[in-house]
């Protein structure tokens, strides 16, 4: 039986964590303090002075997205800019605070949200943009960061995918006026529960975050200072966390590795590679290729699968065109001309930090055979 080579790898990382995690169990239940405690804290303060920004954990990247909608008071009647291929909490949080959400294009290199269309989208009643580090790239901050100055808007990164990720030396989540960031298991670092984090820079608004991802409150246990969410981390989580922060950066220069060999072993093959930004420090949460057509995708993710490479469409839909918008939520949509081509093409090969490099090879002979076959079969038929 042929081993299957996953397309993510959380698994493998947490059986090599379990001695670590086993202890902290132990330590978290010994310390009686399980909630928003001293660990939170330490995690808190090593992430701001890592990524050069202040930081404070949530119960997951989605709640911290609605809580910086919060905290920057967007609320019913305004409109804020999102990318279409993204994940659904994006576009979420945005619902969840009664504000309406515009799907906007993006940039037929890096996926990322494109900066013209986002620009183009602008109404008066525009409050917010939350540009997506899609895979693991940042997002073309300057000329979004420009728009916010001269429109008067807020922007929200959303750093779910990209943990240690850099725009011209600068990290994730220390740009805009807020980042959000998710610990859910499957990301770069993440623990064994839902987890996020908030990033600002404007020392003014850490109360009111503090009170946000609290019922409202700060340090009086029953004095709810106003209407906040249930999003606290654990200590645990937070425990879970700061041991594997220790190895980010090994990790994410490991991804940059198996990345590298990727794009080398296809360069001559007529599938697209990532783009990599000038000035970009990609993390490869996903390595995503872009196939000429759907046609051609499912030709391949068929043939991978039978050679025992598992592959995954990231994402299969728009948000825009998910049921959730398609009922007749409200919602606005610009002109998705990149993206409704891009959601048919792309395809997530394995990458993680764990995977062996026999594993590269399989994966690399797996997709380099399935185009030998093609060009055989194309003599045979002339085509
Ligand atoms: C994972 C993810 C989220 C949500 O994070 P959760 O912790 O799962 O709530 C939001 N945005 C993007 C782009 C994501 O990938």
């Amino acid at each position: 039986m042929m081993d299957i080579i996953r397309v993510e790898g959380t698994n493998r990382r947490l059986r090599a964590l379990e001695p670590q995690i086993i202890n902290l169990v132990s330590e978290v239940i010994a310390s009686g303090k399980y909630l928003l405690g001293p660990r939170v804290d330490t995690l808190e303060k090593t992430i701001g002075q890592s990524w050069g920004v202040s930081a404070l954990a949530s119960s997951s990247g989605t709640a911290s997205l609605q809580i910086a909608l919060m905290a920057a008071n967007v609320k019913a009647g305004d409109e804020v800019i999102v990318p279409a291929l993204t994940f659904a909490s994006t576009a979420f949080a945005v619902q969840a605070v009664g504000a309406t959400p515009v799907f906007v294009d993006v940039d037929p290199y890096t996926l990322n949200l494109d900066p013209q269309a986002a620009h183009a989208a602008i109404r008066d009643n525009t409050a917010a943009i939350i540009p997506v580090h899609l895979h693991g790239q940042m997002a073309d901050m300057q000329p979004l960061m420009e728009l916010a100055s001269k429109y008067n808007l807020t922007i929200i990164e959303d750093c779910a995918q990209a943990h240690g990720a850099t725009y011209h030396g600068k990290y994730a989540g220390s740009m805009g006026n807020f980042g959000c960031f998710s610990f859910y298991a499957g990301k770069n670092i993440g623990g064994l529960e839902d987890a996020g984090l908030v990033t600002f820079s404007d020392s003014t608004v850490e109360q009111r975050i503090r009170r946000l991802r609290d019922l409202g409150r700060t340090t009086e246990r029953y004095v709810h200072q106003e209407w906040g969410l249930r999003a606290r981390m654990g200590e645990f989580t937070a425990a879970v966390i700061l041991e594997e922060l220790k190895y980010l950066e090994d990790w994410n220069q490991r991804r940059r590795e198996i990345a590298a060999r990727y794009d080398a072993a296809f360069a001559n093959l007529p599938i697209k590679t990532p783009t990599v930004a000038l000035g970009c420090g990609h993390v490869y949460y996903k390595y995503t290729i872009r196939m000429p057509s759907a046609l051609e995708r499912e030709k391949l993710q068929r043939h991978l699968a039978k050679m025992g490479v598992e592959t995954e469409r990231i994402y299969p839909t728009l948000v825009s065109d998910q049921p959730a918008y398609t009922n007749g939520t409200p919602h606005r949509v610009e002109d998705l001309y990149v993206a409704k081509e891009a959601v048919e093409q792309l395809l997530c090969l394995p990458m993680f930090p764990e995977l062996g490099e026999h594993e590269i090879d399989r994966v690399i002979n797996a997709v380099q055979q399935y185009y030998s076959y093609v060009a055989y079969s194309c003599l045979l038929t002339s085509c």
